[in-house]
């Protein structure tokens, strides 16, 4: 099994670091012609959605990316992740994949807020520590989209078919259950 991450900014290392002590083979997308390789799931990093969008339009990696995803690749997506698979976001006029039938709101907690820790339940996966860095989180829901959990009654975890999002950081964690989660999914699919 194959895992590709998305590694053209922000929080990509630490993804595959988590996939390494999962003894998950992992493949970095950084340009077009490393779409070329097969993987079997697709990770999306945290770091500032507006760059990353930027770079895969520049890069000629958005519109086969796309693709993908609505094809069915599963994708697992945190934070910036979140935006990029959102259909919209409320406050902000950028979209990207448009796949995951939710509204977000970027930079949700406003400045103060802007980063925190808890710990939180996740639907199906169990309890698991919530590291949040000017996190977005989920105003709206379309059909068919599981709520997978709330904090403080903002939904901070979707699923849809093949996309599993979090408005916050597994990856800087030492819990590993919601990558396994998704590699789970991918042994699934
Ligand atoms: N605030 C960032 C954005 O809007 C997301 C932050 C993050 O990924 N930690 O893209």
């Amino acid at each position: 099994m194959t895992v590709a991450v998305l590694a053209l900014q922000g929080a990509f290392i630490e993804h595959e670091q988590i996939l390494s002590r999962l003894g998950v083979h992992c493949v970095e997308l950084r340009k077009s012609e490393d779409l070329n390789q097969p993987y079997d799931g697709l990770i999306l990093p945290g770091g500032e959605s507006t760059v990353q969008g930027k770079l895969l339009k520049e890069l000629g990696m958005f519109d086969r990316l796309k693709k993908q995803i609505n094809e069915g690749l599963p994708v697992l997506g945190t934070c910036a992740g979140m935006i990029l698979l959102a259909k919209e976001t409320e406050n902000d006029d950028r979209s990207y994949f448009q796949s995951l039938p939710v509204v977000v709101k970027r930079n949700a907690y406003g400045r103060q807020l802007g980063s925190f820790y808890t710990k939180g339940e996740v639907k199906g996966i169990g309890t698991v520590p919530m590291t949040f860095i000017r996190a977005p989180y989920v105003s709206r829901v379309g059909k068919d989209v599981e709520i997978l959990s709330k904090v403080e009654e903002h939904i901070v975890a979707v699923q849809y078919r093949n996309q599993l999002a979090f408005s916050f950081h597994p990856e800087l964690d030492e819990d590993l259950s919601i990558h396994r989660f998704f590699l789970q999914m991918l042994k699934n699919s």
